[in-house]
Parts: structure tokens; sequence; C-alpha cells
């Protein structure tokens, strides 16, 4: 096996297992050949955790990849033309002998403009400050003495015009520092390390995210009694048959609970906090936050307002946080446990940002964006969820 490849399952396999920092079949990953021709690049449609020697990856020339952001017929196509297009040029640039039909990651241009070895996650930790009102401020700080210094980037749409727009902003950073950045912080979104080793990136990783976790607030033991079954099985009644009404479709509904849940739960403010999607993923995945339920008892009208969801144009959540009784998922057994960990990410972010000073959500313009964009992949998703 080529060396770059088995950095890159270790880093993949090495980061992917831990929900903290990546969540579902969110991140990537990427490693350069020691000759500089190619790249191994994380398939979309595998989990980081998943990838071996046989799936979850393909190979690609760095040429046409790194020509791609600098073909100047793209930026002046219309997104919907531009997107599907990049797709294609991206499988045209690949050089592998991978039979199935696996897109490497939308974000291989961006991948390409950075340092050999590149490990992008969703951290929860790096979350609660890119989606916090002081968030940046604070990183700046926390990170001054960093060499070279982090990166900043300002929330772009995802897939080419971010990657267009990482690419001018580590060009720019190369001219002033006169060295690639490392830690890059994606505003909304998530973090990128870049090192020449594998086992340096990994490090830097951990390093990133042990600084960001020592100035936040971590979730409580505070469980104090168990949840009874039949609460559990009266509220999962509730939400199924208001499910099968708002979208004529029958879907399993899984229960968790655990301290994090019961933390956020007893917050004063927890209901306040559940409004707007903190990121793409979480709009994609679980349909935007989880929707409150103040009691058990209120878990009747959860038929009315996924309903009333529906007919704003909108997705029905596919969670539901009942205040002492714990998350609900609607969904089916593979999924559900993608949108547990998104939701245990997204409160564990809106919990610290709110304290930090306020929770940054996606407004209306990025959230039509996203759902425009993942469209066919939430349509695959959608029909999987129906199995
Ligand atoms: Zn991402």
């Amino acid at each position: 096996m080529d060396k770059a490849l088995a950095e890159m399952i270790k880093i993949s396999r090495e980061t992917g297992i831990d929900p903290n920092l990546v969540q579902g079949g969110g991140g990537n990953t990427s490693v350069k050949t020691a000759d500089g021709k190619y790249m191994y690049i994380k398939a979309s449609g595998t989990a980081l955790k998943d990838m071996n020697q046989k799936q979850g990856w393909r190979r690609m020339r760095l040429e046409p990849v790194l020509a791609i952001l600098k073909d100047k017929s793209l930026p002046k196509m219309d997104a919907s033309t531009r997107e599907p297009r990049v797709v294609n040029l991206l499988l045209d640039a690949c050089d592998d002998n991978i039979k199935t039909i696996a897109r490497p990651s939308v974000e291989a241009h961006l991948h390409a403009c950075l340092n050999k070895c590149v490990i992008h996650l969703h951290p929860s930790a790096a979350g609660a400050y890119h989606n916090a009102k002081n968030g940046r401020a604070k990183l700046q700080r926390m990170f001054k003495n960093e060499s070279p210094p982090l990166l900043w980037v300002p929330y772009t749409d995802p897939g080419y015009m971010l990657a267009k727009r990482i690419a001018l902003l580590v060009d720019r950073y190369q001219r002033q520092f006169g060295r690639s950045p490392e830690i890059l912080f994606l505003h909304k979104h998530g973090l990128f390390i870049t090192a020449k080793t594998a086992e340096g990136a990994l490090r830097l990783v951990r390093r990133v995210i042990k600084r960001c976790n020592s100035n936040l607030r971590q979730p409580k033991a505070v469980i104090t009694k168990s949840v009874g079954q039949e609460e559990i099985g009266n509220v999962k009644l509730c939400i199924e048959r208001g499910y099968s009404e708002a979208t004529g479709e029958d879907t399993p509904i899984w229960h968790y609970y655990n301290d994090a849940i019961e933390d956020f739960m007893r917050q004063r403010d927890a209901r306040k906090m559940l409004s707007g999607s903190l990121t793409p993923d979480e709009l994609v995945y679980a349909n935007g936050p989880a929707m409150w339920v103040e009691t058990a008892r209120e878990s009747q009208s959860i038929a009315k307002r996924l309903k009333r969801q529906i007919e704003k144009g909108r997705k029905p959540s596919a969670a539901f946080l009942v205040k002492g009784v714990g998350l609900f998922v609607a969904g089916t057994e593979k999924i559900a446990p993608t949108v547990r960990d998104i939701v245990l990410y997204s409160i564990f972010i809106r919990m610290n940002a709110h304290r930090m000073g306020g929770i940054l959500t996606l407004n209306k313009r990025q959230e039509d964006f996203i759902n425009n964009w993942e469209s066919e992949a939430f349509r695959k998703k959608l029909v999987s969820k129906k199995k």
C-alpha cells in the first residue's frame, strides 16, 4: 500500500471514531504523495471511521484538481450549473482502480491548496467558538502565541465557493507570513488542520481541541433518577403518530438519554437556545435544531408543529428534546445514531456559545443555498430514511 494512503487511513480512523470530533459522514481527510503528483482523499458516502484499504477514498491527480481553482469560467456560472460541473471535473481527475461511483470529497480542490496532510473535522469544541458571537475574538486571544497564526475563514457557501475563498485566503496568508497556515477555523462550519506528516496533523488536532475545551463548560453529571419506560413509550407513540399525520410516512422513533442531554434540558434558556441551524450538517442530517417539548404531555402537539413546518416549506424536525424524558429521534436504525450525535454536538455548542455572548446560526439565504445544494444528496438520505 502507498505510504500516503496508509497515512490517510490512519488519520481518518483515529479522528473519525470520536463523535465529539466528527458526526455521521461529515469531515474529510487527504494526504498528498511524496512525488507531489497525487492526492488521496476521502470519498463521499463513507464515514471517516469506516475508511480502509478497499473503500472510502479516491486517488486524484493534483494538477487537474488545482486547475479547477484557476478556471476562469466557473466563477461566472450559476451555482446550479457550476456545482455539478465541478463534481464532474473532480471525478475526471480521479486516477485509481476504484470501480464504484464514490465521488471524491467535494472539497478536494480545497485540500489541494493546503499542506501535505489535511484533516477537516466538525468538532463541538471548535463549534462553541465558530458559532458564537464573540467566538472569533476569543479564539484569536487563545491562540495568540501560535506560530504560524491561525487563519479565520468567514462563512462561505460550501462547495466551489468555499474552496475558492480558502485558496484566496491561503495565498494572501502565504504572502504575509511566508508559509502556509496550519490551523483554519471556518465560521459556522468547522476546523481544518494541515501539517507535513500524519503524526504532526494528529498532534495538532489534539492540541487545538484541548485548548478550545479548556475554556468551555463541559456537561455535568446530573442524572438522579431513571426515566420510566411507560413515559418513554407514550412519548414515542405521540411522535410516531405526529410524524405519520404530518408526513404520511411511518418512521421508527428512538430514545436517547444521558448526562449531556439531561444537563441541557435543565438549562433555563433551553428552548431559546434551540433556534436556527448551526451548521450545514445540522440542517442536512437533523433538518435543523431539535424541537423543544416542555413536558411529556405537550408531546400531543408535536403533529401540529410538524405540519406547520411542512406548510412553511421546511423539512420536519428529526429530533425532539422532551424535558425530563430525553432525546427522541425519528429515522431509520442507520440514520438515528448520526442524528443523535449531531444533537449532542449541537447542544454542547449552543450552551457554550450562549454563555459566550450569543449563538450564531445560518441565515435564511445560507439555509436556502444548503437545501438546494444538498438536494440531490438529501433525496438519497430521505430514501434511506424511509427504508
Ligand atoms: Zn465540513
